[in-house]
This record gives structure tokens, sequence and C-alpha cells, in this order.
């Protein structure tokens, strides 16, 4: 923990100059001072590394004092996810408050009168409207998580052929393609049938997810590549597109809850940021993966792998 080799003699070391300086409380003085009351809980970074420390003077069997007992634990990984906890309540009262904010303006200026000029008030009605969808999104992808991270998701596992299903997605999808002028190219030969054993509507989500990004993220004209192909019995479903791709220092952080790389252009365009978080989850549910590549200007491909179904009714999640 203190970077000290075995080899370096600490016989006349200052006790400051060896433990001191990692935090305040572990200074001689301090630790003098707070062994007096009633010894030190304390929490402090080195490094890469949080610590939690533990001090308090010790006795022998006739009370008088012996010494001082340090204890430093290693607590970086609870550390990570208590403060993962804290940023998802701070993001989640952030993105309930934005809409309530701005539908509590316009009903405001509407009550105060606005509401005589119908055709402004038609304008901000729409907006109240559009604003109540985000948080009916936003809420509904919450309680998705929550069932997620519980445990309590009802899978209904069937096997069934994934290019039909991602063929039903890509006629879903083609519609807000088309009016972007983006080209959907499918790379599959669409009569195969791969079959894999999957909770249908959740992957038509999974997929519909991640052709939707992709929709978002080209500009007009560009085009998105779609492809599905079996290699070391799992499905490799790619969705490649030229759009503005991701910085590759926050490619890692794509699939967090509430992550975008820009959150103004996500919000335009009615996204939540947990989409991929919820994707994710649901991949790694199936016993399948997602991969992101991408180069910022160029575009990006999301990559899926799922495992084949072997023989009927063999492999199965709960
Ligand atoms: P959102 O609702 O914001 O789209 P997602 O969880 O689906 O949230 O995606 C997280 C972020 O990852 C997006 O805000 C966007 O910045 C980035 N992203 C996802 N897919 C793509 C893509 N195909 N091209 C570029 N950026 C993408």
């Amino acid at each position: 923990i203190l970077r000290i080799g075995e080899e370096q003699d600490l016989t006349n070391v200052p006790y400051d100059s060896l433990l001191g300086h990692i935090s305040p409380a572990m200074k001689l003085a301090a630790i003098k001072e707070n062994c007096s009351e009633q010894g030190c809980n304390d929490t402090f970074r080195y490094g890469q590394t949080t610590f939690a420390v533990r001090y308090d003077r010790f006795k022998d069997d006739d009370g008088k004092d012996v010494g001082i007992i340090i204890i430093m634990q290693d607590i970086t990984e609870r550390q990570k996810l208590e403060d993962m906890q804290t940023d998802f309540v701070a993001n989640v009262s952030h993105e309930l408050r934005t809409p309530l904010t701005t539908i509590k303006s316009y009903t405001e200026t509407l009550l105060d009168g606005t509401l005589d000029d119908r055709e402004t008030a038609m304008r901000f009605l729409s907006i109240v409207d559009s604003e109540t969808d985000r948080m009916n999104r936003l809420v509904r992808d919450l309680l998705r998580l929550s069932r997620l991270d519980h445990k309590q998701e009802k899978w209904t596992i069937k096997e069934c052929n994934i290019l039909a299903l991602l063929n039903a997605v890509i006629t879903k999808v083609d519609i807000t393609a088309r009016q972007k002028q983006l080209r959907l190219n499918v790379l599959y030969a669409e009569g195969q049938d791969i079959r894999v054993l999957i909770d249908r509507d959740s992957f038509e989500q999974v997929l519909m997810n991640v052709l939707s990004n992709a929709i978002k993220y080209t500009e007009r004209g560009g085009h998105i590549d779609i492809d599905a192909f079996v290699k070391n019995s799992l499905v490799h479903i790619c969705v490649r597109d030229t759009g503005i791709g991701i910085p590759e220092t926050e490619l890692p952080r794509i699939f967090e809850r509430f992550y975008r790389v820009e959150k103004a252009r996500s919000r335009a365009m009615g996204g939540t940021g947990l989409g991929l978080a919820i994707t994710k989850q649901i991949v790694e549910e199936h016993g399948g993966t997602i991969e992101a590549a991408s180069k910022e200007g160029e575009g990006t491909t999301i990559t899926i792998k799922l495992p084949l179904a072997t023989k009927r009714g063999m492999r199965n999640i709960e």
C-alpha cells in the first residue's frame, strides 16, 4: 500500500515521512490528537486507489497504552459503486427536472392569458405534449433497467430466426431512414435461417435501439450497412454507419447509463441516454456481447454476438 520496498531500511525514518504524507488524518500529530478521544475513521485517495483507514490506541491487560493500531483497507471498488449510485440519482433528478421545468413554464404562460391566443396556445401545448412523452420514455426506461437489475424481467425464450426479426426491424426503421435520405444496405442473404434462443420482444428492442442510433447519428445522405453471419457458433450482427462517429476516449463509456457524447444533440433527438445501457444488459442476459468500434467523423460499427441455438430446448436462460 505504501510502496515501500522490502529492502528499504526504516530504522531511522521518521513516522511522518513514512505515513504522514498520505492523508492529513495520518500525520502523527493528528493521530495523537484523535487517539486521545476515540480514534479515527477516514477515507483517502492515494494514487488511483481509495483507502479506508481506521486507527486507535491499544492497551495491555493492565490498561496501559502499548501502541497504536492502524488498519488500512482498499475500498476502491466499493467507492466506485457508491460514486456511480450518487451520479445516477443526480442524473435521474436532472433528467426529470428538465422536462418538468419546461412543462411548468409553458402551462404558467398559458394560464397567464396566452390561452386566448389560439395559435400560440397550440404551439405551447404541443411542447408540453412532447415533454410529457420524454418523461414517459425516461420513466419507462428507468423501470426497465430496474427490472433488469433486480432480475425481475420475465423472459419468454423461444427459438427463432434472428434474420426474420432483423428484417422486420429494418422494415420498421426504413421510413425514418428514407426521410433522412439514408440508404440501408442489407448485406446478408435474406432467405437464410440463423436460429437463436431469445426473448423476441426484448431483442426487437435491442435491434431497434442499435439501428435507430445509426440513423440518428448519421447525417443526411449517408448509408448504413447491416450484416449477419455465423462464426465460432455465434451469430454476429453488425450495424455499420457512416455517421458522426464517437471519439476514442468516449467509446468505452457509451454503454453507461445516461452517458451521451453530445448531450444537446441526443436530447434534441428525443434520446434518454439509457438505450445502450438497456441494450447491453438484454444482450448479456442472453449470453451475448455487444461492442462498439468507431472513428470520429467517419462512422460507427456496433457488433452483437449471440450464441446459436444448438438443439431445441437445450440452452435456456432464466
Ligand atoms: P441516446 O438516447 O442518447 O441515443 P444511447 O444509450 O442509445 O442514448 O447512446 C448513448 C450515446 O452513444 C449517444 O448519446 C451517442 O452520443 C452515442 N452513440 C450511440 N450510437 C451511436 C452511433 N451509431 N454513432 C454515433 N454516436 C452514437
